[in-house]
This record gives C-alpha cells, structure tokens and sequence, in this order.
C-alpha cells in the first residue's frame, strides 16, 4: 500500500520547506501508534498475582471462617498496602523504562530545498527525497531513485535472513526500500512513498527502538533464590503447625504459627526491590549517557572484566582536520582547524594552491570527487555532513582552491567498506573519464604502478615506493591516520582498481578525546583490561593508545590474526596487545577467544558488520551518535556519545547496582533469620506466639520494603573501581552473607525473646507489643550496618543517603502509631509500651551498631 507515488526518478532536490505542511496535514506523522502502556488500574492489579499472595488471601479466608474477623481484616489491609507499595514501585520503573524508550529516536537524512539535512524520522512526508547509507534503517517505504550495487536486510519483513540485492530503476520489489527493514550495503537515495501507518511494516516498533522487557541474569538469580526460599518456608511451616497440632496446641494458634514462619522466611519485597533498583539504575546510566537496551547490560556490566574499544570516535573524538600531505615532490603543511576551510596549504612556508601545482591539482581533485561528504556554511560556521574522514579531505581541498566538482560529474562508485579500506568513484574530467581512487596507503600502494610528477605520470620504481612507505610511517608514527589518493584515466563502466598513478598521502589528525586518558588509568585501575581494536594502521594506532596511557602493548595485525591458531591466539591475549588493520569479523574472534579465557566482555561496535560481535560479547556496546541502526539493535548498551569515558562511567554504574543488590539482600534475608529464629525458638521453649503472622506481615511487608529500596540508592564506595571485576557468577549471598544471617539472626532473635519473656508476667499482649516494636526496631537499625560492609558509618555519613534517612524515619514514627493509635493497635493486637521498654528496645539495639561499626574499623586499620 502506497499513499503517494512521485515520478520514480524524481527531481534530486527533493520537496521545499514550504511543501512539507499541507502534506503532513495529509499523511500524518512518520510513526506508527505506540503499544499502550499498561493504565495504572492494570499495573495495581498485577500486585495480586503471585503465590504468596494467595497464601495470604487464604489465611484472610481461614481466619474470616474462624470468626478472627480483626485479623482476617488487618491481612486484607496488609495486602492491600503491599500492592500499594508493589504499585509505586512498578509505576517509578515503567515511568523510568519509558524515559529510556524516548531517548531512542531515530534520524533520517532528506533532501529539502535542495540540502541535505538530518531530520527526525518521524518528520519525513511522502515525496520526500531520503538518503540512505550503509547500516541505516528505512525510515519510509521508498522507491530508489539512486544507488546501485544496494542490499537490504529485510528479515523484519519476510522473516528471511539473506539480504536482498536492490538497485534504482529495478523492477518492483527490487526497485524499493521498505520502511523497518535496514540498507546493509551501498548507499541509497529514494523518494518516500509511504510513511507511518500506510507503510508496508505495519509495526516499525524496531525503529523507536525496544528497552527490553526481559528479565536479567540477577532478576532471573534472585528468583528462583526466592522461589527455593519460599517453597522450603511452606515445607517447614506446614510440617510445624502439623506436629504443633499433633502435640495438643490449639488448632488456629497452629494455622497461624505457621503463617507467621511462611511470611517470615519469604523475602517477598526482593523481586520488586531488584527491578526498581535495576532500573533506577538505568535511569541513572542514561543520565551520564549510556543507554541500556536490556535491563540485563546494567547486571553484567558490572562484571566486566575486558573493554574492546573501537578507536576512531570512541578513544579519539572522530573530528579530523589534515596537518600534512605528501607527494615525492614535495611536502605541504596545512592550517586551520575543523572543517572551516579558512585554513591554507603551505610548502615550504609559501602558500600554494591547486592552480599552482599540478601533483596537488590532481590529488585534491580526487579528494572532491571520491567522497560524499559536503561542506555547508551555516551563519558563521561550517557544518560537515558525512564521514568526518572525508569531510577532512574535501576541507582540505577548500582550502587548496580545488575546482569544484558538480554532482552529475560521477558516474559509479565503488563504497568504502572497513574490509576493502578504500573507495573509488568514476567521474568525468573534461570530455574523459577518470576512476579516483582514496583508502589505506599500502593497500592503494599495491595497485599504483605509476606516481604523478610535475610532467605527469611516471612508473614507480621500488626506491620511489620505499619513500611512500618511510613517509606513510612518518605521519602515522606521529598517530596521523593517513590516506593516500591515486588515480587513472578509465573507459566506460572501468573500475578496475589497478594501474593506478600514485598522487600523494593526507595524514589527519584526530585528537584523543581529552577524558579518555583517565577513562583508561581507572579502567586499569578497576582490573579490566582496554584494548584497542582498530582498522587504522599499527603505527598510528600504537602512537594514540601511548598518547593515551595505554602503555606500548604489542600489536596484532589482522592479516597476522588471520594466521594465529586458536592457541596462539588466546596466549597472545594474555598480555596487553592492540590490533590494527582489522577487519569487522576480527571482532568475532577476539571476542571469543577472550570468552574461552572466562573473561566477561564489553565490546564496541559501530557498522553493520560489528552486529556478530556485538551480540556475542557478553556487553554489546554501540554508538548512538555514528552507529548504524542494525548495531544498535543488536547491543546491550548504546552510548549516547560514543565516548569511551561513558563506558567506564557505566561500568562504575553497575558496580553500584551489584553492590547494591547484595546490601539488600543481605539485609532482608537477616531480617528474615532473626524472625525465622525467634518464632522456632519460640515453640520449642512452648510459650505462647512471640509474633502475630499479621505483625511479620508488618515487618516483612511494609517497612522492610522501604529501606531495602533506600540501600539500593547507596552511593557508590568509593574503593569500588579499585577492586578487580567480580565472577559473574558470584554468589549473591555468599558466605559472608550466611555468617551475616547467622550473627544477625541470632542476635536480633535473642533479643527480642529476652524482652518477651521478661515482660511476659506482666501480659501477653504487652510482652507481644514489645518483641514486635523491638524486633522492628533491630531491623531497622541494623540496615545502618549494610549501607557498607567495609566502610564505617562515620566515613560513609550517617545522613548522606537521604532516602534511607527518610525510610528509617517513617518505619520508627510508623511503629510508634502502631503501639499508640488505637485503629492500628485493634488491627496489630498492640497495646501502649511505656518509656522504660523504649529504653530497653534501644539499649539492646546499641550492639547492632556498635559491634559492626568495631568491626569495619579494626578491619580497615588492619587494611592499612
Ligand atoms: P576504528 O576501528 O578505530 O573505529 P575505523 O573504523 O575508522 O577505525 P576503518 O573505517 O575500518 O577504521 O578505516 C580503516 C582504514 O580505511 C583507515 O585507516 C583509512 O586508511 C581507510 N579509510 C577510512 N575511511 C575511508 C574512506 N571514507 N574512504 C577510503 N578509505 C578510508
């Protein structure tokens, strides 16, 4: 289905600013309507699923038919609250997931009043001119009006994964871009002839981009730890409320005991707690630029352990200006910065421009065709639209005053791809045709068998090609990237790339990105290795990863990577090493020779060919600025820009988030111990139950929640990017968190029950009101102990988590209306404790700070 169809071969300036209105009027927005999002009403529904739910539900039941009307309400509250709080939580996730999804908007190139401009996609109307490079997602349905050579992969559509051959003037499918399918080779210009909903992919959900729903390694641990822990509490609470009933106990106070230990043992706030944490946590990665696609990069990037980075943009800001270009005749500096041609090519100290001199006349003439970047000045500055690397090249002809080159003047190209390393593109001179051809030195070198002098074309001698290699190593030792530009006369459809005449190297700068350097020093610092993966040459490569404090690593070229067994290989990898002139599917290997090491890899990507790697290595990372849509798609990560920096920030990040998790975990699962401990304790020494199951439920449910959430929003430790990365797969828990659950457990249950039977004379009730207030009160004070398990309180700042300040507050002033506001004491079976049991409570609370405190402090002396 179509809803426009403009002349195939329309004209290539494309549709005017003026035009654009009355036919968005007509066809609406480039987007298709977004799933709904489930209403609040649903996401507040969705608490009451869940087994633990029904148990408690049934309990509501059991205690309703057995006339304990109170209780049977107070559960019923209890779990009305639950899902109250379960429902914050979800909403502060989704809300937070959503901001995420926003931030993946797609741009497309158009032409418009004869310019090309980057718009976003959802802006393109029908008879809009697109173009499209490799890489890109089709952001409309088009009909190809220019481009030969294209391939498309349209699986989204057909479902079939070999991409298809396209061209312009192809008959039919083979003549069109759909919209949500992605252009994997060649470079396409076509006019929109369907866009949002008219398009053929209905559904271009891909396009805005998915922030996965699945659930993450942690979501997925922590689970089933949830699960085991809550199928043996049911195990355990039936078998004592069996033989508690077979021992004589009243039947109900049996029911309930067993209640009281099920909902004791369950760490029913852990699922929710780890997705809110995870993402807050992602929120707070997209805040320093890193977009996590699947919940599940923010879990394992914190376990990285080797960073294979990419370096042109990534390491190095991607903005290229030529310092210097070479001929055998002569070499030439340049000035100026960026693309603003207001700079000049000197030799010598003199200025020369094109007219002056025919090898560097001929050599920027190839610098202007071979190329599809174009200068514009907007205002006072000069924007570049295209491969920065190109746009150098162009500039750099700017400001040598080459001839202009029209449009029309080239004929055929063959694309730059990083395997091939050049481009060439056939163009008119005159009443001739000439093939132009830029791209890696020694790989254009290889197909010159003539160089360029003054009085033209000369046959190049081996003296003359060692000259070019000395001065290619040159300006690459001086980290340049340099290309060098030949060319031929040719004969119609001749594009053979041989019998070239050598014309002269372009050696750019590209500086270092000015963070990238302490980037690296904490990475290596945090024990995970950088390594440096680029198509550039070794020399330059080596001379960027120094300049940037990556050492002196040995360097493994790509067509050495192609030799090395698997063996050989994975040893090479045990030393710092750099790989130049690589090739994308180089990224396959190196990923998995580091994976057979165990290493936990995050690899960048940026073109199409990276997308392997990208899903292989255990954190795919793509660039959101100059990445192409189909690596982004198959990522974890997506950095918002490209920065090396970013990745290191967001590993900091999941370290955090790790942490995190453990402190609460741990926290809720000493909670739960000391419950657990008291209530068995409890039964064996036969006095009546230390807990009501609505009190756990109390405790358990409503304000263990809130703190637990508060750990997860602790700053970050400080020595965490001194620590070598952890296993991931190490265990959350542990065995410093069993020990933890142990002394906690027994501490807290001890407690509790001294203060039960010492008040027991004096009533059930108040001894009751009192173990319930004291253990509330341990657990909250104890969490102080969590936020760090090595640094003490005073180093970390008793207020600096704000959050849990707060938490801590409402808990305490929550429990105080428990003992004392009627409506709550009729529901908790509470009744008023006098300033004396205060006393006690927080006396025997002083050692569940004090202890830890002494602990952390002689350890971290011992440390020193
Ligand atoms: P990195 O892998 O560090 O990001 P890169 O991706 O920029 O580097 P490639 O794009 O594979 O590396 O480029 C490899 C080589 O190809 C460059 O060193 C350069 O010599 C040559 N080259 C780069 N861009 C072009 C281009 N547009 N046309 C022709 N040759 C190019």
């Amino acid at each position: 289905m179509t809803n426009a169809s403009p002349d195939r071969t329309g004209p290539r300036a494309g549709l005017t600013s003026a035009e654009v209105p009355a036919l968005r009027e007509r066809h609406g927005w480039n987007e298709l309507p977004r799933p709904t999002p489930p209403t609040p009403l649903a996401i507040f529904l969705r608490q009451f699923r869940g087994f633990l739910v029904l148990i408690l539900a049934a309990a509501a039941v059991i205690a309703f038919l057995l006339d304990e009307r109170i209780d049977a309400l107070a559960i019923f509250l209890v779990l009305v609250l639950n899902a109250i709080l379960g429902f914050v939580q979800e909403w502060r996730a989704e809300t937070a997931l959503d901001a995420l999804r926003a931030m993946l908007h797609p741009v497309a190139v158009v032409l418009r009043d004869g310019v090309e401009r980057q718009i976003p996609a959802r802006e393109i109307v029908p008879g809009d001119v697109v173009v499209v490079e490799t890489g890109e997602a089709i952001p409309a349905d088009l009909h190809l009006s220019a481009g030969t050579d294209l391939r498309a992969d349209e699986s989204t559509l057909t479902g079939e994964s070999v991409p298809v051959d396209k061209s312009a003037g192809a008959e039919a499918e083979d003549g069109q871009l759909f919209a949500g399918t992605a252009l994997v080779a060649g470079r396409a210009e076509g006019v929109a002839v369907a866009t949002g909903l008219a398009t053929r992919f209905g559904t271009v959900a891909r396009l805005t981009g998915e922030v996965g729903e699945k659930r993450t390694n942690l979501q997925r641990r922590l689970g089933s730890l949830a699960q085991q822990i809550g199928a043996g509490a049911l195990a355990i609470a039936g078998l004592v409320a069996l033989l508690g009933w077979w021992a004589g106990r009243p039947l109900f106070e049996m029911v309930m005991t067993g209640l009281s230990l099920a909902v004791a043992m369950v760490p029913e706030g852990l699922p929710a707690v780890v997705t809110i944490t995870l993402a807050l946590g992602a929120s707070a990665m997209a805040r320093k630029h890193a977009l996590a696609r699947r919940l599940q990069a923010v879990d394992t990037l914190g376990a990285a352990s080797v960073i294979c980075t990419d370096k042109t943009g990534t390491l190095t800001e991607n903005a290229m200006t030529v310092r210097r270009f070479w001929t055998p005749g002569a070499a030439y500096e340049v000035t100026g910065d960026g693309y603003d041609p207001a700079g000049h090519i000197a030799r010598d100290g003199t200025r020369v421009r094109a007219g002056d001199d025919p090898v560097l006349r001929a050599a920027l003439a190839t610098a202007l065709t071979c190329t599809h970047a174009t200068l514009r000045r907007e205002a006072d500055s000069w924007t570049m639209i295209g491969d920065p690397t190109e746009g150098a090249l162009v500039t750099l002809a700017y400001k040598g005053w080459a001839d202009p080159v029209p449009p029309e003047a080239r004929i055929a190209e063959k694309p730059f791809s990083s395997e091939r390393k050049r481009m060439s593109v056939l163009a008119r001179d005159g009443d001739r045709l000439r093939l132009h051809v830029k791209g890696a030195p020694e790989i254009v070198l290889a197909r010159c068998d003539h160089l360029l002098g003054p009085d033209g074309p000369v046959p190049l001698d081996d003296a003359t090609r060692a000259r070019v290699e000395a001065a290619y190593q040159d300006m690459a030792g001086d980290g340049l990237r340099v290309l060098a530009l030949a060319s031929r006369l040719a004969a119609p459809d001749d594009m053979d790339e041989k019998a070239l005449t050598f014309l002269g190297l372009a050696g750019m700068m590209d500086p270092p990105r000015p963070e990238v350097a302490k980037a690296v020093a904490d990475a290596r610092s945090a024990g995970i290795r950088v390594m440096m993966i680029t198509g550039d040459g070794p020399r330059t490569a080596t001379a960027v990863a120094r300049h940037i404090g990556l050492g002196a690593p040995d360097v493994i070229e790509g067509t050495e990577l192609d030799t090395l067994t698997p063996e050989a290989l994975s040893q090479r990898l045990s030393c710092d090493v750099l790989f130049a002139r690589t090739r994308p599917e180089h990224k396959l290997r190196i990923v998995e020779a580091l994976q057979g090491q165990r290493q936990i890899v995050a690899m960048t990507g940026d073109g199409v060919n990276d997308a392997p790697a990208l899903k292989t290595a255990d954190i795919g990372i793509a660039m959101g600025l100059r990445g192409t849509e189909v690596s982004k798609s198959a990522a974890d990560l997506i950095l918002l820009d490209d920065n090396f920096s970013t990745i290191v920030a967001a590993i900091a990040e999941g370290r955090r988030q790790f942490d995190n998790v453990r402190k609460f975990v741990r926290y809720l699962l000493c909670s739960n111990a000391g419950e657990v401990l008291a209530i068995l304790a409890n039964l064996a020494l036969g006095g009546p139950l230390v807990f009501l199951p609505t009190q756990i439920l109390w405790m358990n449910l409503v304000t263990d929640g809130a703190t637990a959430v508060a750990l997860g929003l602790e700053e970050a430790d400080p020595d965490q990017m001194r620590r070598r990365p952890r296993r991931v797969n190490e265990p959350i828990l542990g065995r410093v968190g069993l020990i933890l659950m142990l002394c906690f457990g027994i501490y807290t249950a001890g407690a509790s029950l001294w203060l039960f039977y010492t008040l027991l004379p004096s009533g059930t009730d108040l001894a009751r009101t009192v173990a319930f207030t004291g253990m509330l009160v341990f657990e909250k004070v104890s969490v102080f102990a969590f936020r760090s398990l090595s640094r003490p309180v005073l180093s970390v700042g008793w207020f600096s988590n704000r959050f849990l300040v707060v938490a801590f507050s409402i808990s305490l002033l929550a429990q105080v209306a428990v003992v004392y506001w009627p409506p709550l004491q009729t529901l908790l079976h509470t009744v008023p404790i006098a300033a004396g049991h205060w006393l006690s409570i927080a006396t025997l609370a002083l050692p569940l700070i004090v202890v830890p405190e002494g602990f952390k402090m002689l350890n971290q002396r011992r440390a020193r």
